[in-house]
C-alpha cells in the first residue's frame, strides 16, 4: 500500500464508488480488495475452471479428456443451427455466481460476467454484426425485474462496440422450467417459443449475430433463438454465455 503512487488510489478508490462490486467478491459476496481479477476472491477464482483449454469447436463447451474430433458428445455426429459457440467456464465451479446474478437480485455481477465474455471473445472473436440477448417472457422479466442476458448483452456489446438490439427477438410464450426436462423434452417446450417482433426480418436480414446467455447446457434454448433468427434470414448466429455445463461423454 505505501508504495502505491496517490493517483493510482484516487483511480481506485472512484471505481469502488462506481462498481461497488469490486470490494464484494462477486461469488461468494465476502469483502475483498479492488485488485482482485472479476471482483472474484482467491477461493472463489481457485474452484473456477475456465474455458482456456481445449474446447469443443461447435458449442464451446469444455471437452472431456477423453473427447474425439474436438467436439463434446453433444454436437458429435449432430447438425447445430449456430455456428460457434463461446463459454466462459465450467457451470460446475461457477455456480455460485450464476445464482447470484440471476436469481439474488445482483445486477451488478453483470459488469464483470461482460467482462469475462470480453476477455473470452479476444481469443477469437467472430465477425459480428450485431448483439442481442436470449430474450426471457415479458412476465417472468418483470417478477425478477431484469433479464440477466439483457443485463450483461447490454454491457458486452458496449465492449465491443457492436450495436445492441433487445426485443428484436422475443419469447412468444412462457414456458416450462427447463431443468428437469430431457433433450427431447426441451425442444418439443421450446417449439415456437421464440419469434422476430413485427418487422424485424429488415433488422437481421444477411447480419452475423451473436446471442447472449448466461448459462448453456443442452444448447435447446440457443438452438430455438438461432432457427427463429435464420428462418428471417440471418447469415450466421454465434453465442457467448457466462459458463457451460461439463461434456459428459456419451456410454
Ligand atoms: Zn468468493
Ligand atoms: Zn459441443
Amino acid at each position: 500500500m505505501g508504495s502505491k503512487p496517490i493517483f493510482g488510489m484516487i483511480a481506485g478508490a472512484a471505481l469502488e464508488l462506481l462498481y461497488p462490486s469490486s470490494i464484494y467478491c462477486v461469488s461468494c459476496g465476502n469483502l475483498i480488495d479492488a485488485t482482485r481479477p472479476y471482483a472474484l476472491c482467491d477461493e472463489c477464482a481457485a474452484g473456477l475452471r475456465w474455458a482456456d483449454g481445449p474446447v469443443c469447436g461447435s458449442c464451446g463447451k469444455i471437452l472431456a479428456e477423453d473427447a474425439r474430433d474436438g467436439l463434446c458428445s453433444d454436437c458429435s455426429g449432430a447438425s447445430r443451427p449456430f455456428e460457434r459457440g463461446f463459454a466462459c467456464m465450467e457451470y460446475g465451479g461457477g455456480r455460485e455466481l450464476i445464482h447470484n446474478f440471476k436469481y439474488r437480485g445482483r445486477a451488478y455481477c453483470g459488469e464483470k460476467i461482460a467482462e469475462m465474455m470480453h476477455d473470452r471473445l479476444r481469443l477469437g472473436m467472430p465477425e459480428t454484426d450485431m448483439v442481442l440477448p436470449v430474450p426471457m417472457h415479458r412476465g417472468k422479466e418483470r417478477k425478477r425485474g431484469y433479464n440477466q442476458a439483457d443485463v450483461v448483452g447490454r454491457l458486452l456489446a458496449r465492449r465491443l462496440g457492436l450495436p445492441y438490439r433487445k426485443g428484436l427477438l422475443v419469447r412468444t410464450r412462457a414456458t416450462a422450467p427447463m431443468s428437469k426436462l430431457g433433450g427431447e423434452r426441451r425442444r418439443e417446450n421450446l417449439k415456437g417459443a421464440f419469434a422476430l417482433r413485427p418487422g424485424g426480418e429488415a433488422l437481421v436480414e444477411g447480419r452475423r449475430l451473436l446471442l447472449v446467455d448466461d448459462v448453456f447446457t443442452t444448447g435447446s434454448t440457443v438452438e430455438a433463438c438461432a432457427e427463429a433468427l435464420l428462418a428471417a434470414g440471418a447469415a450466421a448466429v454465434c453465442f457467448v454465455v457466462a459458463a457451460a455445463s461439463a461434456d459428459i461423454p456419451a456410454e
